[in-house]
């Protein structure tokens, strides 16, 4: 099967996802053959190392051997049945660690993060309305959130370009100030910042705590806004505050979890219990697709009863799928085998100096680190111009000629790459990333976005 037919048959057949699907006129699909640790392959042998692990999926590279063995034997045994009326020992034992590790005990699934989003808010508003207050039935996320694109999740999603055209359809959630460390002013610390974020979201509870069933939150890194990162501060303030107004605190961690901010979940990070945890993304590892609710015994209980209504009457088709059960599973085994925390830290340590000639370069701003997520923002006007416009296009056509997959949002740049980078991959990936900076610096001649 030779490259260009399978572009041209893409085109015709497949509707790619977050794609104007024109612009493939000019900028080409690249098909991929096979993938190996950080590395895809394309037909002419070509390689690019996947420095945002394939949407931010990816944590031990492609076809880990443990993974792959854990599926071939799951695939022997059981590939699926339907979870309501049935159990399986993958659903019962991923369920049971994830409670150990999240001290949240009841885990409800679903395939995409998008889909946990939805649950995590529509369990949220079930439970204050099953405890007698139907009325706390509204939201509240932060600016610049990302949570799915879904209808219900794009409630609390607050990305224009991914709502506009859905306005009509959203039942819109309030949003409060962003605790975005870049807000602060030169006086001020990320702290500062955090807690001028936190006194907006009092303020706003203050007044409408009682219709409200939840905050829904990114900790640490809101990573679609352009890893907007902020203090743990943030999180406590707003625990306590939740805590007070009687408002559930979802933690989203379908992008921020296992391992990706140095601990295990980002919230750990402030010390903190949210009521919901959403998971999705690197649960499997990068294979297959799967997302989870965990949450308390307290929500749990509250549904808990003879009559059938007062139950949490949601399911998906493959909800609890035991491959991709047994895939999270053998990803928890790899955090077990080996510190994978201890190795990222000092990992990131060596990828910070490999990336310091990037973090100095004249037209960099903000240049910011949480656990393995890298940003920095490409000032381009360092010659008193505007931001070019298809920053992002241009560097990631540039990235892919140096041999990396670095997909900036907007004039972000970032790499969130798996954690299995060696020196020499390491060394590639940051002089790919700066010699891609360097040559879209240089080649302003094409302004498409
Ligand atoms: C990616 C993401 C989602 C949506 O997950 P999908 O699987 O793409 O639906 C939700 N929340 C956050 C924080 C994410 O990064």
């Amino acid at each position: 099967m030779d490259n260009p037919s399978l572009i041209q048959r893409s085109l015709q057949h497949v509707w790619h996802p977050c794609t104007q699907m024109k612009r493939h006129e000019t900028l080409p699909l690249v098909p991929i053959a096979k993938a190996e640790g950080v590395w895809l392959y394309d037909f002419e042998g070509r390689r690019y190392l996947d420095g945002i692990s394939s949407w931010w999926v990816n944590l031990f590279g492609h076809g880990h051997p443990h993974i792959k063995a854990a599926l071939r034997d799951q695939l022997e045994q059981l590939d699926h049945v339907m979870l309501a009326g049935f159990t399986h020992a993958p659903v019962v034992e991923l369920s049971e660690r994830l409670g150990a590790l999240t001290g949240l005990g009841h885990a409800f699934y679903a395939s995409d993060g998008a889909s946990a989003t939805e649950i995590a808010l529509k369990m949220s508003a079930h439970y204050w309305r099953n405890t007698g207050r139907p009325e706390k039935c509204r939201f509240v996320g932060l600016a610049g959130g990302y949570h799915g694109e879904t209808v219900g999740a794009l409630a609390v999603t607050d990305i224009a370009i991914f709502r506009e055209a859905y306005a009509p359809l959203v039942r819109l959630a309030a949003t409060v100030p962003s605790p975005d460390a870049r807000g602060a002013q030169p006086s001020e610390s990320a702290v500062d910042v955090a807690h001028h974020a936190a006194a907006g979201l009092q303020s706003w509870l203050e007044q409408h705590h009682a219709s409200t069933a939840a905050l829904i939150v990114e900790p640490l890194v809101q990573c679609a806004a352009g890893m907007a990162m902020h203090d743990a501060a943030y999180l406590r303030e707003a625990r306590a505050l939740c805590e007070r107004y009687e408002v559930h605190l979802i933690a989203d961690e379908i992008a921020t979890g296992f391992g990706r901010t140095g601990t295990m979940f980002a919230h750990q990070q402030a010390g903190i219990r949210p009521d919901f945890i959403c998971l999705s993304k690197g649960l499997t590892g990068g294979t297959l697709p799967l997302s989870a609710v965990l949450t308390t015994d307290a929500v749990y209980q509250a549904f808990y009863d003879d009559e059938v209504a007062r139950g949490f009457l949601h399911s998906h088709s493959y909800t609890g799928n035991p491959l991709a059960c047994r895939a999270a599973l053998a990803t928890l085994e790899l955090f077990e085998q080996s510190d994978v925390l201890a190795h990222n830290a000092a990992l990131a340590q060596r990828l910070d100096q490999a990336f310091a000639p990037l973090t100095q370069h004249p037209s960099v701003r903000h240049a910011r680190r949480q656990g393995m997520i890298w940003a920095w923002d490409i000032d381009e006007g360092f010659d008193g111009t505007k931001p070019q416009p298809g920053f992002a296009s241009r560097y990631a056509r540039q990235a892919m000629a140096q041999g990396v997959v670095l997909r900036p949002i907007g004039n972000t740049l970032y790499a969130m790459p798996p954690y299995v980078l060696d020196a020499e991959t390491a060394a590639h990936l940051a002089q790919g990333a700066l010699a891609a900076l360097q040559a879209t610096l240089a080649d302003k001649g094409d302004a498409r976005d």
